[in-house]
């Protein structure tokens, strides 16, 4: 079943009197489990497409469907709501607080929904610090880790809400090459594991990991073929 479907999706920019058309009627239907590289030159709408996925902006017209629910129509604190309950989040420069440790950085979604955090949570959040490879470093914070190991305590943040869809803006493009096929291996295991997972990157080599590469040009789709016959080395 389609998870994600967006239709006629148009996002425009109004900049004083000229009107910046970014998005200009897409059509996108994405399947539950998939695993989708968005690419395209810088400008081409990327990032404008994957803030209005995150129900971070909304479209100008068009509607967008997450599941059965056009979110296009919904106020602000809906929004919200649908992004801390259905969306995980990973970024290119991990976005984790300084101040505080891998567990404390994973409970943060927990904290932004108003939940409570107790010894529940604590030991649900060092779960998931474990099951990417941190259980060594619960009480560090992020400055005393590498790169991959930051990226690593933001998938386990993604991932506190049990999302349903998993949005990544360039997870790799900080990364080195081996750790990024560290974090694409991880990304792979939790896709196969059911989440769907769209994912902005404009490196060849990481969409290849992915299972349907979606390219746009001038905010319309060039291309959008299945990465079926590729072979990677795990
Ligand atoms: P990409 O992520 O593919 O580089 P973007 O979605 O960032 O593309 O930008 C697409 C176009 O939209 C660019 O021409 C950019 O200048 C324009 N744009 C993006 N955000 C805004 C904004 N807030 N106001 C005006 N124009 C914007
Ligand atoms: P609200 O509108 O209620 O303040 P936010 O927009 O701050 O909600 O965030 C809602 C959810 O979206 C958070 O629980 C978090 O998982 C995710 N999120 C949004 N932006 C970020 C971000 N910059 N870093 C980490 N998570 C984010």
């Amino acid at each position: 079943p389609a998870i994600v479907r967006i239709v006629d999706l148009v996002k425009n920019y109004y900049m004083g009197t000229q009107t910046v058309h970014v998005l200009k009627g897409l059509n996108l239907t994405f399947d539950e489990g998939d695993f989708i590289a968005l690419m395209g030159p810088s400008g081409s709408g990327k990032s404008t497409l994957l803030n209005v996925l995150g129900c971070l902006d909304r479209p100008t017209s068009g509607s967008y469907f997450l599941g059965d629910v056009d979110v296009a129509q919904m106020a602000d604190d809906q929004l919200s709501e649908v992004r801390s309950t259905y969306l995980g989040f990973i970024f290119q420069s991990y976005n984790l607080l300084p101040q505080y440790t891998v567990v404390e950085n994973v409970e943060l979604p927990l904290l932004y929904q108003g939940i409570k955090l107790d010894e529940s949570t604590k030991a649900r959040c060092t779960a998931l610090a474990e099951m990417v490879g941190l259980g060594d470093r619960l009480d560090h914070r992020p400055l005393q880790l590498s790169g991959g190991q930051q990226q690593r305590v933001a998938i386990a943040r993604s991932l506190v809400n049990d999302p349903h869809l998993i949005l990544g803006d360039e997870p790799t493009g900080n990364l080195d090459t081996k750790t990024s096929v560290e974090i694409m291996q991880m990304l792979r295991a939790l896709n196969r594991s059911g989440k769907t997972i769209i994912m902005v990157t404009h490196e060849n080599d990481i969409a290849e990991w992915a299972r349907r590469v979606v390219r746009l040009r001038d905010g319309m789709v060039e291309s959008d073929t299945r990465n079926d016959a590729r072979t990677i080395t795990e």
